[in-house]
């Protein structure tokens, strides 16, 4: 149909951390969206990957859920606990709950343990058993999940739920297995954790590090920015275990072994200071602590370096001498740096290497942590930590809690609460007794899942906020049907802190409600006594008490968004680089925090003698819980595969297509082999998006100490043909 008879719709994709501004063109008449266009915003330029442009016809699903559902039968094992989750290749019907291939899940096994209720009798539930557990249990007895899926004004109101109902501060969400450990190092050494500049920036860098991170996979569009730049004549050095398709376009592609991250950079530094190619007088005016940081580096000259992490000394040198030669440099990473018991170790060590080269402050210099999903840094930024207020104010900082206490008018608790990571063992321990997710789907991405649905069942009470009856729902005591992004209007804020608005498409389908209104209707039956009328009054609230989204207004967002901090309510795009002349640390200094190697948690030896790596693919999102219901991309990617390099395969007898099992201390699963030259040897590569091969039945659920993040990135594995 001709584009001028159809609806246009600016909204904001909903996929990854990159944000990129899109138009929907909508058919009125026969209720659906024709195609996607993106549009001219500063972040994507008019561009979209395959996610933005086809990956929205999931929301449209036979399979979404239309009308509160109450479970019936309380003897029937909650979750798939019938035996281990052993995943099969799909083609068998072993009895086994779960999904089908191609993402169905198999609705007549799960549905007739629910019964569909209304939304008041679904409510009171909630609400009374959520209060029950708080008179009975205390704050320790209830925790929250929120979503890096859900706006803004959402993640906000959750987490204002759970600290004043609840008076507990166990509010997290997939934040604690993203970045979470970027954020920590990021808070210590420059006192903020969000990107110093974007990723549009690369454009003004001479020199790039690209590192732990497939960005043609998870940042589609960020990584043509990154591709161009090096056609402009920026130098980029990828740095990466797996030969992710970034290493075709870099200057230096530098495979180090997994986990070796700190012995690496480490090694640049001690080079770096070896030729003398320090700032000094950005190190004598603007860091603390650069004598230590140094004396750690001394022990590790290249050649040890080149020992442990597998990259010849020569290489590391090269690195360090580009590096400390560029005029402006800048780092770009991913989850193959956050995602490991090091995590936040590996991120102090790349702010480290930004800040005594003095490539920190200025055009095409700087540290952004590619954030993972469109709304991680919103969620993050709305407080949707257990250790956070909004805007990154300390919950255990008696005048920070003043301040929410005058805001809020109730209350707070001091304490800390509990991450996405310590929640699960909290349950097991008889801790935390009633959950509310609200978006989350742990059951698939939480680290060693044996153990998470062994938590999910034990809860006495869960209810699961949703768009389909995930993995996680099948657990539930009551399930929500909620709104997917293109139901509701909202605030989104991406990898770059630039602040979008989400429009309305469509209305929910059936009953399905606003997810803002669902948190309000619980608050309301908690007595909390809230008449919000839409997102923009939250959003409101939120600015009042958020000094970074000083300035913003819903009006002022326009279509294309603002970066903040925004230096005043005119200003064409907020600011684009930060720490110009100070860090946010209460000395203004940026902090050098050294760190030494370890290793990882659970190295192979004879019995397990791979290295697993998970992660995600271009076409796909997560649990699949969207994209495996979006026709396009469920058709390119529709099954699971463990990708290994050929060599390995000959050894191990594997051909491409067929079916290898893959086993670890915590479970097996079975898929289909994918012969690739991008691995390296020793090692093998899963995503995590299918459930009839759920990678992290397999994963360590080992975290790193400070950021609490899971170690995804590297566990013990053997692999054999099946
Ligand atoms: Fe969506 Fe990310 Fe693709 Fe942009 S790059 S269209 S935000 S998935």
């Amino acid at each position: 149909q001709p584009k001028e008879q159809l609806d246009a719709v600016d909204t904001v994709c909903p996929y990854c951390g990159v944000g990129c501004a899109l138009t929907y063109y909508v058919d009125r008449e026969r209720g659906g969206i024709s195609y996607a266009e993106g549009r001219d915003q500063p972040g994507n330029q008019g561009r979209l990957c395959v996610k933005g442009r086809y990956g929205w016809d999931y929301a449209a699903s036979p399979q979404r859920l239309t009308t509160p559902l109450i479970r019936v039968d309380s003897a029937y094992p909650k979750g798939p606990l019938s035996a281990d989750v052993k995943a099969d290749s799909g083609e068998d019907g072993d009895g086994k709950r779960g999904r089908k291939p191609g993402g169905l899940v198999p609705y007549e096994e799960v549905m007739p343990h629910f019964r569909e209720a209304t939304w008041d009798e679904a409510l009171d539930l909630v609400a009374r058993r959520l209060g029950e557990i708080y008179a009975e249990s205390g704050s320790d007895g209830i925790a929250g999940f929120g979503s890096a899926k859900c706006s803004n004004e959402e993640g906000y109101l959750f987490q204002k739920l759970i600290r004043t109902a609840f008076r507990s501060n166990n509010v997290d969400h997939c934040t604690r297995l993203c970045h979470a450990s970027s954020v920590a190092a990021l808070f210590e050494g420059v006192g903020s954790g969000s990107v110093s500049t974007t990723y549009g920036d690369i454009a003004n860098a001479d020199v790039a590090i690209i590192t732990g991170s497939n960005a043609t996979a998870n940042h589609p569009v960020a990584s043509s920015f990154f591709k161009q730049a090096r056609r402009d004549g920026t130098t980029i050095i990828y740095i990466d275990p797996r030969a992710g398709t970034v290493a075709d376009h870099a200057d230096i592609f530098c495979q180090l072994k997994p986990g070796t991250d700190v012995a690496l950079y480490n090694g640049i530094m001690h080079e770096i200071i070896r030729l003398d190619l320090v700032d000094h007088d950005f190190v004598a005016d603007r860091t603390a602590n650069y004598e230590q940081l140094a004396k750690t580096v001394e022990a590790y000259p290249p050649e040890l370096a080149a020992q442990i992490t597998g990259v010849d000394a020569e290489t590391i040198r090269r690195i360090a001498r580009i590096w400390g030669e560029a005029g402006a440099g800048v780092i770009y990473w991913g989850m193959g740096i956050s995602q490991h018991t090091t995590g936040t170790d590996n991120a102090r060590c790349l702010i480290a290497m930004c800040s005594i080269t003095g490539n920190v402050g200025k055009p095409g210099t700087g540290l952004h942590p590619l954030r993972g999903q469109n709304n991680v840094q919103g969620a993050s930024d709305a407080g949707l930590i257990p250790m956070f207020y909004p805007n990154y104010q300390s919950a255990s900082d008696s005048a920070s809690r003043q301040r929410f206490e005058q805001a809020w008018g109730v209350q707070l608790n001091p304490n800390n609460g509990l991450t996405v990571t310590e929640v699960m063992a909290s349950v097991l321990d008889g801790g935390v007794r009633g959950m509310y997710m609200l978006g989350e789907n742990p059951f698939l991405s939480d680290p060693n899942i044996n153990k998470v649905r062994k938590a999910l069942a034990k809860l006495d009470f869960l209810v699961v906020q949703d768009i389909f009856l995930t993995e996680t729902a099948e657990f539930a005591d009551v399930v929500l049907p909620a709104s997917s992004y293109l139901e509701k209007d909202g605030t989104y804020t991406n990898t770059d802190r630039r602040v979008q608005r989400g429009r309305t498409v469509f209305d929910p389908p059936g009953q399905a409600r606003v997810d803002w209104q669902i948190v309000q209707d619980i608050a309301q039956r908690l007595g909390l006594g809230w008449d919000y009328r839409s997102p923009r009054e939250v959003f409101e609230e939120m600015v009042e008490l958020m000094p970074d989204y000083a300035n913003l207004t819903y009006d002022n967002l326009g279509s294309t968004g603002k970066l903040y901090p925004n230096p005043d309510p005119e200003h064409e795009d907020g600011t684009v680089v930060l720490f110009d002349d100070r860090f946010n640390t209460s000395d203004g200094l940026a902090h050098l925090v050294p760190a030494e190697w370890l290793p990882g948690k659970e190295l192979p030896d004879e019995e397990y003698p791979y290295v697993l790596n998970t992660g995600r693919l271009l076409e796909h999102w997560h649990t699949g819980s969207m994209t495996r219901r979006s026709y396009a991309l469920d058709s390119i990617s529709p099954r699971a595969e463990a990708y290994v390099h050929p060599g390995d395969a000959a050894e191990l007898g594997l051909t491409d297509g067929g079916l290898a099992r893959v086993i670890s201390r915590r479970g097996e699963i079975e898929l289909h082999v994918k012969v690739s030259h991008r691995e390296a040897r020793g090692n093998v590569f899963i995503p995590f998006h299918f459930r009839e091969a759920a990678a992290n039945l397999l994963t360590i659920d080992e975290i790193d100490p400070t950021g609490k993040i899971p170690e995804f990135k590297f566990c013990a594995v053997r692999i054999v043909p099946v």
